[in-house]
């Protein structure tokens, strides 16, 4: 059976503030107030953007979303876990710091922010989700325990998972540090002969992985986690992976860890997908201004995540003419890798009616 995705065209330039609107016309259009109940404890996942990103979903843009939950009386948190490269997210003291500059918190939405995953990350639940890949995931406590969700994912492309959506936000996003060195784990990189020795990969490694000379950075791969934040830094794509097998090992387990994060929350969760900014690169990146790969489509919504990917993505190649795969920074990844195996694993369908809302 086809699952419904409610539609709302919706462009940056109309100015948060309308966004804002739109997405709450979404939420009414659709009954999503049905995944709600009083008292509950609301995860509202957001990503807070990287200090100097200007592409990701901004506070404003959230805030009748926030509204919604609080006329419903859940008890909803704006959250997010920490990240595996040391940068203003790698930590629940500067994220919170971080989140509050951006808006996201008590005085810019009205709702308290929450570090999911304790600290420093550690603080998670094992989930049996007897996957093709892993067994048990280990999905960020405060994800874990709440009683509901509201999934704000921004589409973009992503640099090892292709796409970059609302499985991928569910997945790496609710994973503690150990379920996301595990989503990790397949990849194995490698420094090639375009390497300046400039440090940058260096710097944001977790694991201490890397060293320079003169000429180029190496990998101890006895170190590495395979965490991908050194290919995702680097501007002059020296750092190169076996894309492939591996690739399509961590897209599989970024789909069991959602599935893992969404356990025992069926018909508890709605899944957003905003389809503006759509960059190549996920707002990790500390970048301003990246350019888009296609003009902003507007906001997706519904209660079946895999239905939300795959008509956003859908959206996504209609407007540009041609597949993800083939406007993403590396063109050999399958951007639908992701949606197969979390319908393989009966998180969703494919099979989708579009509603489109005015
Ligand atoms: S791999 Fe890239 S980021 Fe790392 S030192 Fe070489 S050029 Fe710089
Ligand atoms: S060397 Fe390994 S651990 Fe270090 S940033 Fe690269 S992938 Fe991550």
């Amino acid at each position: 059976m086809a699952s419904k995705v409610y539609f709302i065209r919706a462009s940056r330039d109309q100015g948060d503030d309308a966004i804002s609107e739109k997405a709450r016309t979404l939420f009414k259009a659709g009954g999503f107030s049905d995944c709600f109940r009083e008292n509950d404890l609301t995860a509202v996942k957001v990503h807070v953007g990287e200090d100097g990103n200007t592409t990701y979903i901004t506070a404003p843009c959230i805030k009748g979303l926030a509204d919604e939950l609080l006329g419903l009386k859940t008890k909803p948190f704006v959250t997010d876990t920490t990240t595996l490269y040391v940068g203003r997210r790698h930590n629940a003291v500067d994220h919170a710091v971080l989140a509050a500059e951006h808006g996201f918190g008590l005085e810019g939405l009205g709702v308290p922010w929450i570090a999911p995953d304790g600290l420093s990350g550690t603080c998670a639940e094992a989930v049996q989700v007897n996957g093709e890949i892993n067994k048990e995931v280990f999905i960020a406590h405060g994800i874990a325990r709440c009683q509901s969700i509201l999934s704000v994912a921004h589409f973009t492309g992503h640099v090892a998972a292709g796409l970059g959506a609302t499985l991928k936000t569910m997945g790496m996003g609710c994973a503690s540090k150990h379920g996301k060195m595990a989503q990790h784990a397949a990849l194995t990189l490698e420094i090639s002969a375009g390497c300046t020795s400039c440090g940058v990969c260096r710097e944001y490694c977790p694991a201490d992985a890397i060293t320079l000379d003169d000429v180029q950075a190496y990998i101890d791969q006895d170190k590495c986690i395979g965490c991908a934040e050194c290919m995702a830094m680097c501007r002059f794509g020296a750092v190169r992976c076996n894309w492939g097998q591996e690739t399509e090992v961590m897209q599989k387990s970024v789909a069991e860890h959602a599935a893992g994060a969404l356990k025992g929350k069926e018909n508890r969760a709605a899944f957003f997908n905003f389809v503006i900014s759509v960059t190549k690169d996920c707002d990790c990146f500390d970048t301003p201004n990246m350019p888009k790969m296609v003009d902003d489509i507007g906001i997706l919504a519904s209660t079946d995540p895999v239905a939300v990917d795959a008509a956003a993505l859908d959206l996504v190649e209609d407007k540009a003419g041609r597949t993800l795969g083939a406007l993403i920074r590396n063109k050999r990844l399958d951007p639908r890798c992701q949606i197969r195996h979390a319908e393989s694993m009966g998180l969703g369908t494919s099979t989708y009616e579009l509603v489109q809302v005015d």
